[in-house]
């Protein structure tokens, strides 16, 4: 017989726990996965539009993480005449040592050197500043002002501070970016459009499946990092492939004002 107190019957609670469980998962799972915030047509259409941009500047913090994030969008940039002008931060010093380089920093700044002559970059700025202190130093920012106002470009690269895919989180990836926003949100209503990677909600998407391979060449070039290989990125773009219809795809939120 129920007795009618209006309290859930002990014997259901841990059933209800579960639920609560199950639906707070299910949450967290739709906040922290990436979804694309707009149809796989609509994103594509926006990567090509990227695609026509004439002078672009990528912003990171790190040797490798133009080639891991990004490389295969700036080589097909490249491919198309552009002018593709980086910034790398740091030497990326705090690294691993695969190699037991005695200059770590010397043979990140040579490997970039080459992941760059691979993917086709027009100049690679690198500011040597330190690793795991970078966003924060007072020269990053001054410098990046400085280089942005030489390129004049109609596109730039970071980071996206707000809702970066997870789980890799660095203090100079997330701060670089939001380092340069600060400056980006000064500028007129003329800005160029800014094209943050690293995202989990994009809304355009760089069919990269022709360069996939490059890619994989440039990646492989950081071998005090990797040991040589630029494998392990192809199942990540292929994943990001899927979500918009194709074989490989790199993925941005688009912040236009
Ligand atoms: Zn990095």
């Amino acid at each position: 017989m129920t007795r009618l107190t209006g309290k859930t019957p002990k014997r259901r609670r841990p059933l209800l726990w579960l639920l609560a469980l199950a639906l707070l998962g299910t949450a967290c799972t739709a906040v922290f996965t990436t979804q694309l915030t707009d149809s796989p047509a609509a994103a594509l259409a926006a990567g090509q539009d990227l695609l026509s941009q004439k002078t672009v500047l990528a912003i990171v913090a790190h040797p490798d993480d133009l080639e891991w994030y990004i490389g295969g969008t700036l080589r097909r940039l490249a491919e198309g005449g552009a002018n593709v002008q980086v910034i790398v931060a740091t030497d990326g010093e705090k690294g691993p040592n695969r190699t037991k380089s005695p200059n770590l920093a010397a043979t990140r700044r040579a490997e970039q050197a080459a992941a760059g002559a691979i993917n086709g970059y027009t100049h690679i700025f690198s500011l040597a500043l330190p690793d795991r202190g970078a966003a924060k130093d007072p020269r990053f920012l001054p410098e990046v002002e400085r280089l942005y106002h030489e390129v004049k470009p109609d596109a730039v690269f970071v980071f996206d501070p707000t809702y970066p895919s997870l789980p890799y989180l660095h203090v100079d990836h997330q701060g670089s970016a939001r380092e340069f926003l600060k400056f980006w949100n000064t500028l007129g209503a003329d800005k160029p459009p800014v094209y943050l990677f690293q995202t989990r909600r994009p809304d355009a998407g760089v069919d990269i499946s022709g360069v996939i391979d490059t890619k994989v060449r440039a990646l492989a070039q950081h071998v005090s990092q990797n040991g040589g290989s630029g494998e392990n990125m192809r199942g990540f773009f292929a994943g990001a492939g899927k979500s918009v219809g194709v074989g490989f795809a790199e993925l941005f939120r688009v912040l236009r004002k």
